[in-house]
């Protein structure tokens, strides 16, 4: 067995134990997890490891459905999420989704500064357009305030985005109850807030756009 195998053995030994706490706590859990796949939220946050989904809010396995990139970016070129996005609507028909940013992002800090790897530099170009948008605000601040203030407003820039897709426009236009949330979390402290730009409905959701532009 080579050394890197051997390097993961804890997490093997992780997982039995785990099963074992959950078999201990809930017997029929992973009975239960077979049955259904109908979690009411999703997450759209960033790939940073210190900002795992359900931890942070308290979340089971199979009650929220989960996409994370670099830096929480909903890009309408991206196949990925719009296909993520359009399963948790159209077919789980989760209730909330959640643009999850946090502070402290380094996929935000790359879009400060002077650049990054080509395909980094690639993925965070919209943020870059971002700082610009909002350049007067963010000149008034100092470093560490900039970089918070960028942080949030990438996430109220992502609401924006799903403003624009179709297949949530399309789950508003036949009553389908679905609201959208902007979130950033602290990992210098652990706490999560709103940002205050839930949308629920295409009339909101034009509303904010206009606003926005
Ligand atoms: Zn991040």
């Amino acid at each position: 067995m080579c050394q890197q195998c051997d390097d993961l053995n804890h997490l093997f030994d992780n997982n039995r134990a785990w099963i074992a706490r959950m078999n201990e706590t809930d017997p029929d859990f992973f009975d239960s997890l077979t049955r259904t796949h109908a979690p009411e939220y999703l997450w759209i946050g960033c790939s940073d490891a210190r900002v795992p989904a359900n931890q942070i809010v308290g979340l089971k396995p199979g009650e929220v459905f989960v996409h994370r990139n670099i830096a929480n970016l909903i890009n309408s070129s991206d196949m990925n999420v719009l296909t993520v996005i359009e399963y948790a609507v159209e077919v789980l028909q989760v209730k909330h989704i959640m643009v999850t940013g946090h502070y402290g992002c380094g996929g935000v800090k790359a879009a400060l500064g002077d650049g990054s790897p080509d395909m980094v530099e690639h993925w965070i170009r919209p943020i870059r357009k971002y700082a610009l948008r909002h350049q007067d605000e963010l000149a008034r601040l100092d470093d560490q305030a900039r970089w918070d203030r960028l942080c949030e407003i990438n996430v109220i820039e992502q609401v924006r985005n799903l403003c624009h897709i179709p297949s949530i426009r399309n789950a508003w236009a036949r009553g389908q109850r679905l609201e959208l949330h902007g979130l950033i979390y602290d990992i210098r402290d652990g706490v999560i807030k709103s940002l205050d730009v839930s949308i629920c409905s295409r009339e909101q959701a034009d509303r904010f756009l206009t606003r926005c532009d």
